[in-house]
């Protein structure tokens, strides 16, 4: 990178970095992101890291796939927090990098809790989650001042592969005007069919945005009842972002971004 007005904190050997790598387009990387990329030594990352982002690190980096790879179930998370923890102990720059951002549905906090009891430094650097920034390369803002005051961030598949049973479905109906869901599509009628049964107006805006913040990305609107069916019409693949709510009608005004056909530019940063 070109020398920056500001300092940014060095990456020093035996220290694990945990990032987020944004929702898809690799220029929504932090500073701190793509500055950990150009340092680290080793680079373990999942599925939903973008490969431009991976391109940023220096020839020779070690990189380290973590997710699922066909078919085959992804590395333990005991095996990633392992492996983490003997890199840093073998004194290398560890980037861990996760997409969005590491604290959202990411298991960032259970990798910084498993350092932290391993006494291995690390930082974390935030970035854009999917819930957002992808939501707005959809044209969709995550809060209006008409619309909502509040916004909830569920996820529609808990750790045993379930609809979450923690959730107060009728509860988040009622309370919560927008609701954006990560993981959704494998229980979409189900929680189509939960809210509805919560007091939902079933004629409420939804959308899908699938791939969002790439090349591939689809946006699919209607209403909430009517979601499972255009999902399946339109062929919907994960990962997407369920969102619920009035501010999905922005995007008929605020759909700036059409991934075919978009002018790009070489910039140096
Ligand atoms: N830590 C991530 C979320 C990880 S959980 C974040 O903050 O964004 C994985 C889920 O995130 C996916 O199933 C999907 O719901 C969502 N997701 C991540 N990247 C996405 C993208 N580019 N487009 C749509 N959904 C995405």
């Amino acid at each position: 990178m070109e020398t920056l007005p500001f300092t940014l904190p060095a990456f020093e050997p035996g220290w694990v970095w945990l990032v987020g790598a944004g929702p898809g387009d690799p220029g929504l990387l932090t500073l701190l992101a793509a500055h950990a990329l150009r340092s680290a030594d080793v680079v373990v990352y999942d599925a939903l890291v973008d490969k431009g982002a991976l391109a940023l690190a220096a020839p020779g980096t070690e990189l380290v796939y973590a997710g699922k790879r066909g078919g085959k179930p992804s590395p333990s998370q005991p095996s990633i927090t392992a492996s983490l923890i003997d890199f840093a102990r073998a004194g290398k720059r560890v980037l861990r990098l996760k997409g969005g951002d590491p604290f959202v549905f990411g298991r960032g906090a259970e990798e910084a809790v498993a350092l932290a009891e391993a006494g291995v430094p690390f930082r974390v650097v935030p970035g854009i989650t999917a819930g957002i920034g992808g939501l707005a390369y959809a044209g969709i803002p995550a809060t209006t001042r008409d619309t909502n005051a509040a916004v909830t961030f569920v996820t529609g598949h808990a750790s045993t592969g379930e609809v979450p049973d923690g959730i107060r479905w009728d509860d988040l109906a009622k309370g919560s005007p927008v609701i954006v869901f990560y993981m959704a599509l494998k229980h979409l009628q189900t929680i189509v069919d939960r809210l509805i049964a919560g007091g939902r107006d079933p004629n409420e805006s939804a959308a899908i945005v699938a791939s969002a913040a790439t090349p591939a990305q689809r946006v699919v609107t209607g209403t909430l009842a009517a979601l499972p069916r255009l999902c399946a019409e339109h062929g919907i693949e994960p990962p997407a972002i369920v969102v619920v709510g009035d501010t999905v009608t922005f995007r008929d005004r605020l759909a700036w971004w059409e991934p075919a056909g978009t002018a790009v530019e070489r910039v140096t940063v």
